[in-house]
């Protein structure tokens, strides 16, 4: 559903992303694992155009993004409307509650009624077992529980496939474990979603398919099983350094 063709992307003399090719089928899970600095984000951003890539194609279902024309906004909002992002920072509304924060993106931009709203995000809230703090402020919560109201606030919007930048890096190890459970439900549910993470236990128990990318190139681009039964050399002194 999701194909990126030669894609490549500078930032002044260095290249983030390097001759990328690669898809992202409906209803799997990739986790994307790599050192710091190697394009994780990179790649994870260019899929919701938050960065340009200057050349390669990128095809979501029907719509094809040339990377060396000009993009029109009409582009970038369809292409972002199929795509939520969560970010390692929550960043809810501090002034709203928990069950608006959830409300917001489809009450302003879908045009749901806020009845209609509510019940989709009291829904939601409840998947990610927070049903009990919709009424509390985000201030009043863990990082855990806020980044689970940032995961309900993305599938609100009901995107073909939701992008997770780390979003359990920020977090103690207590908290971390609540944000994964949730994850792994939504994986169970063939939930489409890309996940960007150094927790290679979870990336293990998550993942259809896993990207090693290194120096913005993707070295291994497979499943969980080969890449942990027969890694390269190079992804077996990377797995011995992250354990
Ligand atoms: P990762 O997420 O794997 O840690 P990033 O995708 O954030 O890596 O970064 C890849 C490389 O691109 C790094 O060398 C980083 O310094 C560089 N980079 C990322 N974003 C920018 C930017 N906005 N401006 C300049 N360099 C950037
Ligand atoms: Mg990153």
């Amino acid at each position: 559903m999701i194909k990126l063709e030669h894609v490549n992307k500078t930032f002044g003399d260095h290249q983030a992303l390097i001759d990328i090719n690669t898809e992202f089928k409906e209803q799997q899970t990739t986790v994307i694992v790599g050192p710091s600095g190697s394009g994780k984000s990179t790649l994870l951003r260019s899929l919701n155009l938050l960065e340009r890539p200057e050349s390669g194609r990128y095809t979501f279902n029907d719509q094809l993004i040339d990377f060396t024309k000009p993009l029109s906004s009409k582009d970038i909002l369809t292409l972002r409307r199929k795509t939520g992002m969560v970010f390692q920072g929550y960043n809810l509304f501090p002034h709203l509650t928990v069950v608006k924060n959830v409300m917001e993106g489809p009450v302003q931009v879908l045009k749901q009624t806020p009845a209609v709203a509510k019940k989709t995000a009291l829904e939601l809230l409840t998947k990610v077992g927070l049903a009990d703090k919709a009424e509390a402020y985000p201030s009043q919560l863990s990082g855990g529980q806020q980044q689970r109201v940032a995961i309900a606030r993305s599938l609100a919007m009901n995107p073909e496939y939701i992008l997770l930048d780390e979003p359990t890096s920020a977090l103690d190890p207590e908290l971390e474990a609540g944000v994964l459970r949730v994850l792994l439900e939504l994986a169970q549910e063939k939930d489409s979603m890309i996940i960007v993470t150094h927790n290679l236990e979870f990336a293990r128990s998550v993942a259809d398919k896993i990207l090693f990318v290194e120096a913005g190139k993707i070295l291994f681009d497979g499943t969980p099983a080969e890449f942990f039964k027969q890694p390269t050399q190079r992804i077996a002194d990377f797995l011995a350094a992250m354990t």
